[in-house]
């Protein structure tokens, strides 16, 4: 049985993403007794199903400024953590056929701008010099920000993981939190599935698709969804450059990226909320018609393998951070809404300022508070690859 202290400061639950950059930046912070639970082995949820995507590109001022810190966590990473996060920055394109998708890129544009990341806005031409591999005539035109990209979500996760472990943090796994302990509007502790309990003056909830589940605990309604999304591979493909663009469909939600020396392809997202992981064959089909569509060089290509995993999704497609006014020291990270990955290093500076200083100072988090939706202040973001 996995050693677990009785007593500590934090209790993390959920070792994907999210909980392993929280609990790193708490120790950077100088808690000392953080604990993270994981109930199967670390980034076994989303994390491990994740394409790695990094982008600018959002069109609300607070995604983009989760973005800008990240970024600068991500580029200093093998300095900081000792591990290559294998950060290609090969830019992100994004398509617009339709109206409203292109209205958004120039609105996009201006506010990215303002916050000193203008991208390229494209004419239809211009994208097809550059990338003549891809259809673009029935475009409007399209939006590339070069120093985006993707990087590995597994070698990020070890790094912030290992560097937690080195300031004191007990990573755990093979726990799972089956209860939550309160009184009198604080929480208390957790319970685990094996009958003990750990008591602690702070829980964080960053069990990813799971966190409405872990807020029911605590009788808390929050309002994360999960949705499969599918994502197929190609073995080694020699027709296209080795570095392109991370490129995304915005009428279809369907993108590719290198992956390796083949492709990575992007397959459907589930209309129904599920917690179903399993890949269906069948949409490769879904795929392979988006692909050709833009890319007609992919009918030489062959899907060797696939893989589903589960959007964390939330109502406005924004994460939740924060506590709810009826519960303190119960403190919710959750429903980052398909850029979780990305969002993390600033998911875990924030958490680790509101836990410690009482307030978020990096960025101003308020907007995000899990109450925004009972009192009706949604702050929606289109810029996914979510389709509702
Ligand atoms: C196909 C796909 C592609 C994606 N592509 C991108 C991308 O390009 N860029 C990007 O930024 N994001 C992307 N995402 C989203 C990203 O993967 C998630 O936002 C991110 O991984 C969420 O991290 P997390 O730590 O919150 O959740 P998870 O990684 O799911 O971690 C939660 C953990 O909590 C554990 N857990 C749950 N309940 C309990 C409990 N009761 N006790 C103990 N442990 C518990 C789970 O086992 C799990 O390991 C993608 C997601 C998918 C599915």
């Amino acid at each position: 049985m996995v050693d677990v202290p009785s007593k500590a400061d934090v209790v993390i639950v959920g070792g994907g993403i999210i909980g392993v950059s929280v609990a790193y930046f708490l120790g950077r912070k100088g808690v000392q007794e953080v604990v993270l639970l994981e109930r199967g082995m670390l980034g076994q949820g989303s994390t491990g199903k994740c394409a790695g995507g990094i982008r600018t590109q959002f069109s609300t001022p607070i995604n983009v400024q989760f973005s800008l810190v990240s970024l600068q966590v991500f580029e200093r990473f093998e300095e900081l953590f000792g591990v290559d996060p294998e950060f290609h920055r090969v830019g992100y394109l994004f398509l617009a056929s339709e109206e409203s998708h292109w209205s958004q890129l120039l609105e996009n544009e201006r506010l990215l701008r303002s916050m000193g990341v203008g991208p390229e806005i494209l004419s239809p031409e211009e994208m097809s010099r550059r990338w003549p591999f891809l259809v673009t005539e029935d475009l409007l035109g399209g939006s590339y920000s070069p120093r985006d990209g993707y990087a590995g979500p597994y070698e990020v996760l070890q790094g912030f993981a290992r560097a937690a472990r080195k300031l004191g943090v007990k990573v755990l796994e093979g726990v799972e939190v089956t209860g939550l302990r309160t009184s009198q509007g604080r929480v208390q502790g957790v319970e685990l599935g094996d009958g003990r309990s750990i008591s602690c003056r702070w829980v964080v909830n960053a069990a990813g698709p799971q966190a409405s589940q872990v807020a029911a605990m605590a009788g808390l309604e929050l309002p994360v969804k999960p949705y499969r999304r599918q994502l197929f591979f190609t073995d080694i493909f020699h027709h296209l450059p080795d570095e392109i663009p991370l490129t995304i469909d915005l009428a279809s939600g369907w993108y590719m990226r290198r992956e390796g020396k083949g492709l990575l392809l992007s397959g459907p997202q589930d209309s129904e909320s599920s917690f179903n992981e399993n890949v269906d064959f069948d949409s490769a089909e879904w795929t392979a018609e988006r692909s050709l569509k833009r890319c007609p060089i992919l009918e030489k290509a062959r899907i060797v393998r696939g893989w589903a995993g589960l959007y964390e999704v939330s109502p406005d497609h924004h994460a939740i951070i924060g506590e709810f006014p009826e519960l303190r020291g119960f403190l919710c990270v959750n429903g980052f809404s398909g850029h979780g990955f990305q969002h993390s290093p600033a998911a875990g500076i924030v958490a680790a300022e509101l836990i410690v200083d009482g307030k978020a100072t990096t960025i101003d988090v308020t907007p995000l508070a899990p109450t925004r939706f009972r009192e009706g202040r949604l702050i929606h973001e289109p810029l996914t690859a979510i389709r509702d």
